[in-house]
């Protein structure tokens, strides 16, 4: 597949894309071994594939300290998110083994550094509070105390979730060429799609080439409904309403942070080292309960150069169906009044759900309402 020019895709962030993958090296076995937390397990696999291109391992206090100040690495390039691995000590060798929860060692890290950081101030930058009900600040509080720094070396690829769904930046890259695609949208999820974004998709790909439809498929809050219902929801809705040669569905195996407007310039640098050239950034993208504001997720864009990050957001509003129009629209390009749109808030959606009712067709396709009916009806 690698064989495929793609020199006219986007450039990955920083101009390479990064390939931490490699041999297993001698003497593993006798290394120490540190346990990483399912969360940094994600960030290895994705350090692994280039998803997090440049980086080649967890950051050093450099380029911490610029990402928690500016959104930059030390060389000026924008980066969002610390992208750090937290450890109760200082190892003692200059190489470690890195293993998953359950033990199976997956990379060694070359130790650079090791550093003390402060939680609350890393949970006042990154996620705009330092309240611990705060999901990601939460799983922040629960850290060990210190963060290692090193490039890694990732000789055992984690066991995806979705197998069918599993894309390295290098593939869906090879895919987009094959297929002749040069202006490729991205769309990050961690819902079912309803009508409303479907609509943001599809609006969107009438101005592209393509549609890389990326649902999240690592760790979410346990009230998210589960990645294994959402796929199902994905693709019978594929099947039925999106056009096969139009559109690639892939996991994206990130963890969510929950930081908002900040995970929205991490996503959607992420999604340019998979080769999109535009992002969809809707409301309170990547938000959680009120810790943001509606627009944050897009002003902080403004924060960049437009040349900066290469990969072109694209705002969308809350979209509806509306009585009078007869169609999909936003408050951008309907006139008529709250009465005239067909509104359901979450909770009313999960009652019917749970009724074993199907939604109006004009909030969710029957398809992907019979498959969340299915998924409530069996817990
Ligand atoms: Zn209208």
């Amino acid at each position: 597949m690698t064989a495929v020019a793609t020199a006219h895709l986007i450039d990955p962030h920083g101009g390479v894309l990064v390939d931490r993958t490699g041999e297993r090296p001698e003497g593993v076995e006798s290394l120490e071994r540190l346990s990483l937390t399912s969360r940094e397990v994600s960030d290895l696999d994705m350090l692994a594939c280039g998803a997090l291109s440049p980086l080649e391992g967890f950051m050093g206090p450099a380029d911490y300290e610029r990402v928690l100040e500016e959104m930059r690495l030390l060389d000026g390039l924008p980066w969002a998110l610390p992208v750090c691995l937290a450890v109760g000590g200082a190892p003692k060798g200059d190489r470690v083994a890195l293993a998953d929860e359950a033990g199976a060692v997956l990379a060694v890290l070359d130790v650079e550094e090791v550093f003390g950081y402060d939680k609350e101030r890393e949970a006042e930058r990154c996620f705009r509070t330092t309240d611990a009900e705060h999901p990601g600040v939460a799983r922040l509080y629960q850290q060990h105390p210190l963060y290692l720094a090193g490039r890694v070396t990732v000789f055992e690829r984690v066991e995806p979730l979705f197998p069918e769904l599993a894309m390295d930046p290098a593939e869906t890259r090879a895919e987009f060429a094959r297929r002749g695609w040069r202006r490729v949208v991205g769309f990050q999820t961690r819902n079912p799609i309803h009508r409303a974004h479907e609509y943001l998709t599809k609006g969107a790909l009438e101005t592209v080439d393509g549609l890389l439809i990326h649902p999240l498929v690592g760790d979410t809050k346990a009230d998210d409904v589960p990645a294994a219902t959402r796929v199902e929801c994905y693709r019978v809705l594929l099947e039925n309403y999106y056009p096969a040669d139009r559109v690639v569905i892939s996991a994206f195996p990130a963890a969510m942070r929950y930081a908002g407007p900040r995970e929205a310039i991490w996503h959607a640098i992420c999604r340019k080292n998979y080769g999109c050239s535009h992002f969809i950034v809707g409301r309170d993208h990547a938000g959680v309960g009120t810790y943001y504001g509606t627009y944050d997720a897009q002003l902080v864009f403004d924060e960049f150069e437009g040349h900066e990050l290469d990969i072109e957001p694209m705002f969308f509003e809350h979209a509806f169906w509306c009585r009078v129009c007869g169609q999909m629209a936003t408050p951008k390009t309907c006139p008529h009044g709250g009465d005239d749109h067909v509104f359901l808030s979450g909770t009313k959606v999960r009652e019917l759900l749970a009724a074993g009712e199907l939604p109006p067709v004009e909030f969710s396709r029957p398809e992907v309402a019979a498959v969340l009916i299915e998924a409530y009806l069996q817990t």
